[in-house]
């Protein structure tokens, strides 16, 4: 058994955050002793509540008529103080849509786009910003947010403007998506900060290290002097 516990400390909040795998009950008691007031913050990966609630673009029959423009996108959730998703407590974005179907996919509701909804971009930032002060970064994640790449770019260029941490989980590999030639997508690989690529191999899963779902997968550092 891979128990595994990880101590998350923010000096500056005073706060400490465990994440903790295969613990026995015995051992999550005794540190909630220790460490006295606490409070659960998610499951693994954390459940969308309490969700913000944003405004629906157009109804159900329209969203099987129409797709996304650039300012709006097809997203499946929006949640925060995500551990799991990237460096420090992270707000989530989740689209939904996505054309890779990796074989033993923890995510399927996502795959299909109809499973979400279309929604604001604005309203999007306008959540995250209403949450700056209680996370590290933004999360993108799916689904497949590259097979919605123009929508996807105007999220990253707003919360670039915004001057936030961007993390972008694609099933694609970094040559992949560079040998695409898409400018959104070149837009997209030039501002985020953090590139976690390549499909989830169910067969590489043991010991994939933090953040990934299997050993393939790789953590990009994109950061450059974007001034
Ligand atoms: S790319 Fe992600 S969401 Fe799509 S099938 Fe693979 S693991 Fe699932």
């Amino acid at each position: 058994m891979n128990r595994e516990l990880v101590f998350v400390v923010e000096p500056d909040a005073g706060r400490v955050t465990i994440e903790i795998s295969q613990v026995p009950a015995a051992m999550v008691d005794d540190l909630k002793e220790d460490f006295g007031s606490h409070m659960s913050v998610n499951c693994g990966r954390p459940s969308s509540r309490p969700r913000p609630s944003l405004p629906v673009l157009h109804s159900d029959r329209e969203i099987s008529r129409r797709d996304t423009n650039g300012f709006s996108i097809w997203l499946y959730d929006l949640y925060h103080n995500s551990t799991v998703d990237g460096p420090g407590r992270r707000s989530v974005v989740k689209v939904s849509g996505c054309s890779i179907r990796c074989e033993g996919c923890y995510s399927r509701d996502t795959h299909k786009r109809a499973n979400g909804r279309i929604i604001s971009i604005s309203e999007i930032v306008a959540e995250i910003i209403s949450k700056r002060d209680s996370h590290d970064g933004v999360t993108i994640l799916g689904g497949e947010p590259c097979d919605q790449p123009g929508s996807v770019a105007e999220l990253v260029l707003r919360l670039k403007g915004h001057g936030i941490h961007v993390t972008l989980y694609s099933g694609y590999t970094i040559e992949q998506l560079i040998a695409r030639k898409h400018p959104a997508i070149d837009y997209i690989l030039t501002h985020i900060d953090l590139l976690i690529d390549g499909p989830f191999i169910s067969e590489m899963r043991n010991g994939a290290g933090e953040y990934r779902g299997s050993r393939n997968q790789r953590i990009i550092s994109l950061q450059t002097d974007q001034g």
